[in-house]
């Protein structure tokens, strides 16, 4: 089989409504690219919490009450994050004292490109391997985080998964799931044989508590009000590209497609 292998490093973001897939979409990116990976903000501020950090303890209560943790926060767990894995080398800390204890990074793992940009006065500098190659989930949220983000790293490539709320809210509202299995069905495409009950155990199907459609329109505009800014932000920078999709087999080909376009991918 052939593995189509990225030229260049590729620093994406999906944007998309709840429910649009974008979680299916970075599965998929992610089989088909081996040397991409994907850092996801809601995993990294979790494991904080789990492990008891000053920071994971900070951020709990804003995390339980479903707001936003403060930017600070939340921007300094994604340089961690990038640091650790080599993708980025901040420039203005002497790398054994500070990063020697916690952070293996080897000077000479990063390979450091000088950015061109006369604008561009990062104290980072970035790696261009194909394998400092990133999807990043769930930051930036807001166009505020986004532009902090360009001091550190710039993204190469926004998607913006666009599928019509209605068609969303349709999907979310015909859901059927197997508690016990968490088997789920679509009343639309992927109907029960039985009407009402799983395939395999023949026990009822339920309904998933938030999936009211009252409290789903509430959401979806919640997103498309934060979202807006956040996707006039790339597309100023010229990094925005949308895709159409009434499902995420529509989406796929074409995020592939394109994908492969940007990043050089070669089939070896
Ligand atoms: P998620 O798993 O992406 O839904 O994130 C879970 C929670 O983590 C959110 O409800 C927020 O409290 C917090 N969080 C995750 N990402 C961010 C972000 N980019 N900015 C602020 N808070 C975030």
């Amino acid at each position: 089989m052939t593995v189509p292998r990225l030229a260049k490093a590729a620093r994406v973001i999906l944007v998309g409504a709840p429910g649009v897939g974008k979680g299916t979409q970075t599965e998929r990116l992610m089989n088909r690219f081996s040397e991409l990976s994907s850092i996801s903000s809601g995993d990294l501020l979790r494991k904080n919490v789990r492990e008891r950090t000053p920071l994971g303890i900070q951020a709990e209560s804003a995390m339980k009450s479903g707001k936003l943790v403060p930017d600070a926060m939340i921007l300094r767990l994604i340089i961690n994050e990038l640091t650790k894995r080599g993708w980025i080398r901040d420039n203005a800390l002497r790398p054994y004292a500070v990063y020697a204890s916690s952070i293996d990074m080897a000077d000479n793992t990063v390979d450091a490109v000088t950015i061109p940009s006369p604008l561009r006065t990062s104290r980072y500098t970035f790696s261009e391997k194909p394998s400092a190659s990133f999807i990043l989930d769930g930051f930036p949220r807001t166009a505020g985080q986004a532009i902090q983000l360009d001091s550190i790293v710039p993204i190469n490539m926004v998607v913006h998964l666009n599928t019509p709320s209605d068609i969303i809210i349709d999907r979310i509202c015909n859901r059927w799931v197997h508690e016990s299995s968490g088997r789920v069905y679509n009343t639309t495409f992927n109907a029960p044989k039985v009407d009402g009950k799983d395939d395999l155990t023949g026990e009822p199907l339920m309904r998933r508590a938030d999936d009211d459609p009252e409290v789903w329109k509430a959401r979806l505009k919640s997103f498309r009000e934060t979202s807006e800014p956040l996707l006039e932000h790339y597309d100023k920078l010229g990094v925005l590209w949308t895709v159409n999709g009434n499902s995420s087999d529509e989406i796929s080909p074409q995020l592939f497609n394109e994908f492969g376009k940007r990043f050089g991918a070669l089939e070896h």
